[in-house]
């Protein structure tokens, strides 16, 4: 077992160093994020907040998925959240690419079909973000006392965008 001892490793440091025991799992600014899975992304630092302060959902895109809805309603009257941002970004590979292109893309890393898998690409993002905050506005179990913006992440300047 050692493909992952560099990681590893690192976390034996980070454990030494380790002070944040005993913290409880609220989101401590009442924040909490759905945003997209890539790299360029640091949800936390970003927006000025630090460990412990808010709950993170990230998918390929930041879409408001059921789980997503899941989250954000356990968020909301469990864990401290009361304004919750929708953050998908430019330069998305799931707004980039067609299904057909991505399924093409994977297809051929795998060597194998890959015309079954879904991966919910996005056509407008700006559509998407206002159909992603009108799910979370009009759920059911989140309050209208929950503030819920929709913004865009700029990955090339780090530039946050308000746009619902
Ligand atoms: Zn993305």
């Amino acid at each position: 077992m050692t493909d992952f001892d560099d990681l590893l490793k690192a976390n034996r440091e980070f454990a030494a160093e380790f002070d944040l025991g005993g913290f409880d799992g609220k989101a401590h600014a009442g924040v909490a994020i759905v945003t997209c899975m890539d790299s360029r992304i640091d949800p936390l630092r970003m927006l000025g907040l630090a460990h412990g302060d808010a709950k993170i959902f990230r998918n390929p895109g930041g879409r408001v998925t059921t789980a997503a809805l899941e989250a954000l309603v356990l968020g909301v009257h469990l864990l401290n959240v009361d304004r919750i941002l929708v953050i998908p970004h430019t330069r998305c590979a799931m707004a980039a690419n067609t299904e057909a292109e991505l399924r093409v893309k994977v297809g051929q890393s795998a060597g194998l079909d890959a015309s079954w898998q879904p991966f919910h690409v996005i056509e407008d993002q700006r559509a998407a973000l206002e159909e992603d905050v009108r799910k979370v506005r009009s759920h059911p179990l989140i309050p209208d006392s929950v503030k819920v913006g929709g913004f865009m992440y700029d990955v090339d300047t780090g530039l946050l965008t308000q746009y619902v």
